[in-house]
C-alpha cells in the first residue's frame, strides 16, 4: 500500500509522512489529492517558484485539491 502524504494547499509543501498541518500555514486546508511533485532547490532562480510563490528550498506539490 502506497501512503500518499498530505499537501498544503495553501504553499503546496509536500508534508512528512503522517503530519497532517503545514508549520508555515497551521490554518490552511492539507490534502492527499495533489499531482505532480517538484524539489524546488533555489527558490529565487526557479521559474516554477515564483509562479507558485515558493520562497524557501523543498518539495512541493504541482498541483494541490482545494476540497
Ligand atoms: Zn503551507
Amino acid at each position: 500500500m502506497v501512503k500518499i502524504p498530505f499537501a498544503c494547499s495553501d504553499c503546496h509543501l509536500v508534508l512528512e509522512d503522517g503530519v497532517d498541518m503545514c508549520s508555515r500555514c497551521p490554518t490552511a486546508h492539507v490534502s492527499t489529492d495533489h499531482q505532480g511533485y517538484v524539489i524546488i532547490m533555489s527558490p529565487n532562480r526557479s521559474e516554477i517558484a515564483k509562479r507558485l510563490k515558493i520562497d524557501r528550498p523543498g518539495k512541493y506539490a504541482l498541483k494541490v485539491s482545494n476540497r
